[in-house]
């Protein structure tokens, strides 16, 4: 193992012991959410004590302090972001490094019930593409999955978010019995708008209440599925996520799986991830993490959160470690999707 490295230059550009240049950086700036997904959360969590999470002051400088050391794509994650308040100063702020050029890209993942408010002023701050999830198009299925949301409302926000000219991609976790037979209706529907469509296996984070054996759904099933009815054409599309895409030749849209459980993506992981306290996780995977938050508040200047992010970097581990199996009921990972950001 190569992963005694030592730590870089509290300046220099981000290299993991592996020689991975990090350049994405996914940050949740809150753990709340207005939906209760059952694969994502329990009905009933207890959340973060707000006095903990990070100020949305505090998370433009963590967010500058990487882009200074060469991130290039930010994603604002949750929780639900759109939920936290006062959001859109923050989107307006990062809006500046897009404006030098320093970054290249500002994108969200939203569940899209907050959209129809939010998606002109998104798309003013610089916002070009967002993330909407979407498991299923029929209502009654979309309360069971989400508990608490109404896909009319969200349908919405997806309106809003297009006619404000934002491009969307449309995220589908893939649950056996839930949505497994409705992976056409989704795929015809989100290329019929002109967006993008990508399946997520669903991955052990955190207790729910359901078994999760019971949820998963191989891609690779899938896929075999899908190409009785498609042509499947490879597609080298990227977006900087672990997101692997062929193009639909019945639809000309594309079509992603993000398949952490049937293929292993580590090799060319180029993130991060920034919870809303300020704990940053090398790896989505694991549970080794940094706690920024400490080095951020230790001075107004950078020096030390700087020095906390190389260490940080030089601890990222090569790959993770998922298993869905029968006889253990315990998450690989303790902590929810909602904390780590999706
Ligand atoms: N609330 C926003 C949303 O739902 O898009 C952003 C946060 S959510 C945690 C980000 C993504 O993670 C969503 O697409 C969601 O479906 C996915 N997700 C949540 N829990 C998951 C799990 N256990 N396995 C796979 N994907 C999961
Ligand atoms: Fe909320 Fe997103 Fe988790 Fe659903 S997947 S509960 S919308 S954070």
């Amino acid at each position: 193992m190569t992963g005694a490295a030592t730590i870089p230059a509290a300046t220099a550009p981000l290299i993991d012991p592996f020689g991975r240049g990090i350049e994405y950086l996914r940050v949740s700036v809150t753990d709340r959410c207005d939906f209760r997904c059952v694969y994502c959360m329990s009905e009933h969590m207890t959340f973060l004590p707000k006095k903990d999470l990070l100020s949305l002051e505090e998370l433009d400088r963590m967010c500058s302090a990487f882009v200074r050391r060469g991130v290039r794509k930010l994603r604002i994650t949750g929780g639900e972001p759109l939920v936290r308040k006062n959001i859109i100063w923050l989107f307006e702020q990062l809006g500046r490094h897009l404006q030098s050029g320093a970054l290249e890209e500002l994108t969200l993942t939203t569940n899209g019930s907050q959209l129809a408010k939010y998606a002109r002023d998104l798309k003013a701050a610089g916002v070009e593409r967002i993330n909407v999830s979407i498991d299923t198009l029929d209502p009654g299925k979309f309360k069971t999955i989400t508990r608490w949301g109404e896909l009319d409302v969200v349908l919405r926000g997806l309106d809003a978010a297009q006619d404000a000219g934002l491009k969307i991609k449309i995220n589908a976790v893939a649950l056996k019995d839930v949505n497994e037979h409705e992976i056409e209706d989704l795929l015809r529907f989100a290329h019929g708008r002109g967006a993008d469509l990508t399946l997520i296996e669903t991955m052990p984070l955190g207790e729910i209440e359901e078994d999760r054996t019971g949820q998963y759904l191989p891609l690779s099933v899938v896929r075999a599925r899908l190409m009785d009815r498609f042509t499947l054409e490879e597609s080298t599309h990227r977006t900087g996520g672990p997101a692997r895409y062929v193009t639909v030749k019945e639809t000309g849209g594309r079509l992603g799986f993000i398949t952490p459980m049937t293929h292993n993506f580590c090799e060319s992981c180029n993130r991060v991830r920034l919870t809303c306290t300020g704990t940053l996780y090398m790896c989505l995977g694991r549970d080794d993490a940094a706690d920024l938050r400490k080095a951020l508040r230790a001075s107004a200047d950078d020096g030390a959160l700087d020095l906390a992010i190389s260490e940080a970097i030089s601890r990222k581990p090569k790959g993770h470690d998922f298993v869905i199996d029968r006889p253990s009921q315990q998450p690989a990972v303790a902590r929810h999707m909602s904390v780590t950001g999706g």
